[in-house]
C-alpha cells in the first residue's frame, strides 16, 4: 500500500495519487500567516505538520512544489499599521522577517514560493478572477460598492465543511445598516475602500478597494500551481469559510476540480481552549526561546503528535521532548563511535524491520506517533546489542546511514550532532594508549578530547562520548 490520507472533503482515508503520477510531482498549497504580529506556536503546529507532509512525500520519491502565501493586507494588518504609525508594507515587513527567522529555528523547509498578497502580479490575478466571476453572473457589486460572491450559483458550497448551509441560501435581499448583500452567506471578493483603509487601495473597475482574504489564496494558488492542485492544507479553522470560499471561487473560474486532497491539522490547545491571539492565551516561539527552550525541542513537541488529534501544549510536554531528544542524541553518538571509519553494512533483519515500519507508519495518514514508536524500538534494541558487544562496526555504520534517512523526515538531529572525525580519532588513539597501559598519554588525550568539547567516560562497553 502506498501513501494514504484522510481527505477532509470525503472524510475518507484515500490512496494518494497526484494529478500527474508519472512525473511524481506534487503541487501543494499551504495557507500561511497573516503578518500583523509574531506567529504563535499554534500557527507553527500547522507549518510543522505541513513540513512533515512534504518531507515524507519526498522520502517516498515525490518532488514537492510547495507554495505558502503571506497575507499582508486585511483588516488586522491595516489596523496594526495605523496603530504603529507605519506604512502597511513597512509594518508587515517586520513580521515577514520574523516569520522566516522562526521557520529556520523550527527547521521547516522553505516553500518554493512565498507569495505576498500585495505583489502587483497577484493583485492583477485577483482582479482578473473577480472580473471573470462577474462576467459569469457569479459576482455582483452591492450598494456598498464591495463585490460579493453569489453563493446561490455554487450549490457545492459547504461540502468541504460538511455543513448544512440552508440558512445561507438566498432568502430574499438582506438589508440592514451594514448589510447590502443579496444573501447573508455571500462573501466579499473585493472590499470597497473606506477611510479606515487610509492609503491602502488599488484602483479597479469597481472603484478603489482591496481584495478579500479568500480570493487572495485562490489567485496565488492558481497563478503558481495551476488550476488543479494535489494537496491543500491548513488548520481546521481554515475549513470554513476560507477553504469553502477558495473552492467556490477557483472552480467557478476554471471549471476544474481545484484540490484533490484536503488535509487539516487539529488545533494546538491550552487548557482546553484553542491557542489564539484573540484569546490572549498564546506563546510565540520567541517567548519559549527566552525561557531556555530550543527550536528543536518545540519542533519535537509539535511534530510527534498525529496532526488530526488536538495537541495540548504544556511545559511537561516540552520536558518530555527534551528527554526524548537526549536519548536520540546519545544513541547517535554511540553509533558514530562504534561505526567510526568503517563502511556501512546492512543492519540485521530485526533492526531493519523497525526502519521500514517507521516509513510505513507515516504512509498511513502521517501516523507519526506510530513511526516514533518504531524509532524508539530501534534505539532500544540497537543499544542493547551495543551493550552486549553484539553490534559490529559495519552494522553500526549502516544504522547511522539509516538514521540519517529517517532524519531527512524528522530533521531532529542535534545541530552539531556528528562527533567530529578528529575527536573520534583521538578516542581511538586513547584506546590504543590504554591498551598499552600508557596512562599519561591516555590522560593527555582525555584532556585534548575535553578541549574539543567532548567528555569521554570509560564504561564496561567501552569509551562513551557525551558533548560537554
Ligand atoms: P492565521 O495567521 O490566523 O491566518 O493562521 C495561520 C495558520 O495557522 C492557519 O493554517 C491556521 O489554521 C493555523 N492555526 C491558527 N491557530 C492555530 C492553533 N491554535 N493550532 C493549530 N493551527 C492554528
Ligand atoms: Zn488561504
Amino acid at each position: 500500500m502506498g501513501v494514504r490520507f484522510l481527505n477532509t472533503y470525503s472524510r475518507q482515508v484515500e490512496e494518494f495519487t497526484p494529478l500527474d503520477p508519472a512525473a511524481k510531482t506534487v503541487r501543494m498549497y499551504t495557507c500561511g500567516p497573516t503578518v500583523y504580529n509574531y506567529a504563535h506556536i499554534g500557527n507553527f503546529r500547522a507549518y510543522v505538520f505541513e513540513d512533515l507532509l512534504q518531507r515524507h512525500l519526498e522520502a517516498r520519491g515525490y518532488a514537492v512544489q510547495r507554495v505558502m502565501n503571506l497575507t499582508d493586507v486585511d483588516d488586522k494588518t491595516i489596523r496594526g499599521s495605523r496603530q504603529a504609525g507605519k506604512r502597511l508594507s513597512d509594518f508587515t515587513q517586520i513580521y515577514k522577517d520574523a516569520f522566516f527567522e522562526d521557520l529556520k529555528t523550527l527547521r521547516i523547509k522553505p516553500a518554493q514560493h512565498f507569495p505576498s498578497a500585495t505583489e502587483p502580479q497577484y493583485v492583477d490575478a485577483m482582479i482578473a478572477m473577480i472580473t471573470d466571476l462577474e462576467a459569469k453572473g457569479i459576482a455582483y457589486q452591492a450598494e456598498d460598492r464591495s463585490v460579493y460572491f453569489r453563493l446561490s450559483k455554487f450549490p457545492a458550497y459547504g461540502q468541504l465543511a460538511h455543513l448544512d448551509l440552508e440558512e445561507l441560501r438566498p432568502s430574499g435581499r438582506v438589508r440592514s445598516d451594514d448589510y447590502e448583500k443579496e444573501s447573508i452567506g455571500d462573501f466579499a471578493l473585493w472590499k470597497a475602500w473606506d477611510e479606515d483603509d487610509g492609503e491602502v487601495r488599488w484602483e479597479s473597475r469597481w472603484g478603489p478597494g482591496r481584495p478579500g482574504w479568500h480570493i487572495e489564496c485562490s489567485a496565488m494558488a492558481m497563478t503558481l500551481l495551476g488550476p488543479e492542485i494535489d494537496i491543500h492544507c491548513g488548520g481546521v479553522d481554515n475549513i470554513f469559510p476560507h477553504h469553502e470560499a477558495e473552492i467556490a471561487q477557483s472552480e467557478c473560474c476554471s471549471g476544474k476540480k481545484f484540490v484533490r486532497y484536503w488535509l487539516h491539522c487539529a488545533h494546538l490547545m491550552v487548557e482546553g481552549q484553542k491557542m489564539s491571539k484573540s484569546l490572549g492565551n498564546f506563546y510565540t516561539l520567541r517567548d519559549l526561546l527566552d525561557k531556555g527552550w530550543t527550536g528543536r525541542e518545540l519542533r519535537f513537541a509539535l511534530l510527534t503528535v498525529n496532526y488530526r488529534l488536538p495537541l495540548n501544549f504544556t511545559f511537561a510536554g516540552l520536558e518530555g521532548a527534551r528527554a526524548a531528544l537526549h536519548r536520540i542524541d546519545e544513541w547517535v553518538v554511540r553509533l558514530e563511535q562504534s561505526g567510526h571509519g568503517v563502511s556501512a553494512a546492512e543492519p540485521r533483519e530485526g533492526l531493519v524491520t523497525h526502519i521500514a515500519d517507521f516509513f510505513t507508519a507515516l504512509d498511513d495518514d502521517l501516523n507519526i506517533s506510530g513511526a516514533m514508536g518504531h524509532l524508539f524500538d530501534l534505539i532500544r534494541e540497537s543499544n542493547k546489542a551495543i551493550d552486549a558487544g553484539e553490534l559490529g562496526a559495519a552494522e553500526a555504520s549502516g544504522l547511522l546511514t539509516q538514521w540519517r534517512r529517517i532524519d531527512e523526515v524528522l530533521e531532529l538531529e542535534r545541530e552539531a550532532a556528528s562527533v567530529p572525525e578528529g575527536v573520534l580519532d583521538l578516542v581511538a588513539k586513547r584506546q590504543a594508549a590504554r591498551a598499552a597501559k600508557n596512562w599519561a598519554e591516555s590522560d593527555r588525550l582525555r584532556d585534548e578530547i575535553a578541549g574539543a568539547g567532548w567528555t569521554v567516560k570509560d564504561t564496561k562497553e567501552g569509551p562513551k562520548l557525551t558533548p560537554r
